[in-house]
């Protein structure tokens, strides 16, 4: 994988552009998408943004979110655009299996496959050119910088700020995580004279659920959160009944994993969800506890040290009472228990 300054001076020549990034996109994965969707047009490409599956309703606001390419829901079309394609983008993950059934489409194609993302243990052979840099807070913040090192920070507008700062947000834990760091603080400075209004924007995306996900997250708490103060660890699990009685949408359960880390000596959070293909894990930790080796290790996943995610095709029973063994086998390795 060449570095991604070896593009900057194509930058100037019109290409057919196909964007794509991970599964169930979150807020770092469409903002990044559609930030350089927005600047990458600026130039006269002709840029398509397609996301491997379907999104929450919470990112719908972001300008250009209209026009992104649900694959699931437009097969014939995409493959189309990706098989047309001489650049295709790959945003917010570093492994061809996190666009799920695209994977084969993108690996078919000829295209010049760009990589720009921050996760741990990159398929570098995947990509021809690109970045791959684990200290980075976000790809919002890697989009900003490949904007800026390509000499082209004038192009910054208030729309690229709107969706970079989306992914800033979502992926710093509102400044909180330890990668919100100085340059990040000032590339916000930067965003906000672009007159981008943030308040707004985690408006869009923290105040925008019905009722219905309140009064299940009420329940989950309640009923289905075991907490290990032996392993400093709590479990949520949801079985899919949970998911029709609340009629629960994609994003309705995003960040439920972060609650239990409020709780005084919790060091890892982990939540299962009875999914229709699988059963998906997410994992977050606090200090010395690497939850990516975690996933990686023991559940198909992987991620960042702090926070990571991975799957299951066993039965809900089964993958939770697998956790449960892995968790006392190695509680002391991951710095688990009390000693
Ligand atoms: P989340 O729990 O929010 O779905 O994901 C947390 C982090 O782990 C994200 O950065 C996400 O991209 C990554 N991640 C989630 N699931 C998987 C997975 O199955 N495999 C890998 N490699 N990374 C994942
Ligand atoms: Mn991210």
């Amino acid at each position: 994988m060449q570095p991604i300054h070896h593009i900057f001076s194509q930058l100037f020549q019109p290409r057919k552009v196909v964007i794509t990034t991970h599964q169930k996109p979150d807020p770092d994965a469409m903002g990044s998408s559609l930030g350089l969707y927005h600047f990458l047009r600026s130039f006269g490409h002709e840029v398509t943004v397609i996301s491997p599956t379907n999104w929450a309703a919470f990112l719908d606001w972001m300008p250009g979110c209209e026009g992104v390419i649900n694959y699931e829901m437009n097969r014939e079309k995409s493959e189309g655009l990706v098989q047309g394609a001489e650049w295709i983008f790959c945003l917010d993950f570093n492994t061809l299996v996190r666009t799920k059934s695209l994977a084969p489409v993108i690996e078919r194609s000829s295209a010049t496959k760009v990589l720009i993302d921050h996760h741990q243990q990159p398929a570098i052979e995947s990509f021809q050119f690109g970045i791959s840099d684990t200290s980075k807070s976000s790809t919002c913040e890697m989009v900003y910088d490949f904007i800026v090192e390509s000499g082209h920070g004038d192009q910054l507008s208030q729309s690229i700020a709107e969706c970079l700062y989306a992914g800033i947000i979502g992926d710093t834990g509102s400044f909180r995580f330890p990668a919100a760091s100085a340059s990040v603080h000032r590339m916000v400075a930067r965003l906000k004279e672009t007159g981008l209004n943030h308040t707004q924007i985690h408006e869009n995306i923290y105040d925008n659920f019905l009722e219905n996900r309140l009064r299940f997250i009420g329940h989950v708490l309640t009923n289905r959160m075991e907490i290990s103060y032996e392993y400093n660890t709590a479990l949520i699990y949801i079985p899919k009944s949970d998911l029709l009685r609340y009629e629960i949408r994609t994003g309705d359960t995003e960040g439920l994993v972060n609650y239990p880390l409020s709780i005084q000596g919790i060091k890892m959070a982990a939540i299962v969800i009875d999914r229709d293909e699988e059963r998906k894990w997410s994992f977050r930790s606090k200090g010395n506890v690497d939850v990516n080796t975690f996933a990686r290790r023991f559940f198909e996943g992987g991620g960042h040290f702090n926070a990571s995610g991975g799957r299951s095709s066993a039965s809900l029973e089964e993958t939770v009472r697998t956790f449960k063994k892995v968790l006392k086998e190695n509680a002391s390795e991951f710095n688990l228990d009390n000693k």
